[in-house]
């Protein structure tokens, strides 16, 4: 069912999005475009050494993709680069192929409300943008053009 992916941790990040707006002293940045569903994403991270010191998001997008990049700048602020890569890797495998295990449930937390998204393929680039942009920003330091879901 449809509801089934707006559940209300997804509606409520979308109504108030946390870390919303320009990250002072950004020192990484990176945009995201899904161009099926017309999600645009602006990532800007501070990184301080090997950890993530703040994180913030700004655009417009669905409520999906807004809810997503919403708790991955809360659950991502002060995490290291190895964790927020190893976050990407499991909410990407969550979104694409379903989990391995508990283990993998319990490191997720709250970001397994999207596993409901992987029965609706189109909403799964909207939840992965943010994700991808920021991956795109901590492989870079400058901004190099938009990050596009689609080749
Ligand atoms: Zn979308």
């Amino acid at each position: 069912m449809i509801e089934d992916l707006y559940q209300d941790i997804i509606l409520d990040h979308n109504r108030n999005p946390r870390n919303f707006g320009p990250l002072a002293e950004a020192n990484r940045s990176a945009r995201g475009y899904n161009p099926l569903c017309g999600d645009k994403v602006e990532v800007q991270l501070r990184v301080d050494g090997d950890r993530i010191a703040a994180i913030g998001f700004q655009g417009s997008g669905c409520a999906i993709s807004t809810a997503s990049a919403s708790m991955m700048t809360q659950r991502l602020s002060g995490a290291t680069l190895d964790e927020a890569e190893e976050l990407f890797r499991l909410f990407h495998d969550l979104l694409t192929e379903g989990r391995d295990g508990d283990e993998d449930e319990d490191e997720l937390g709250e970001l397994e409300v999207f596993a409901g998204v992987r029965r609706f393929p189109m909403r799964v680039k909207c939840a992965t943008l943010a994700w991808h942009a920021l991956r795109a920003a901590l492989s870079r330091k400058a901004d190099d053009g938009p990050v596009k879901t689609e080749p």
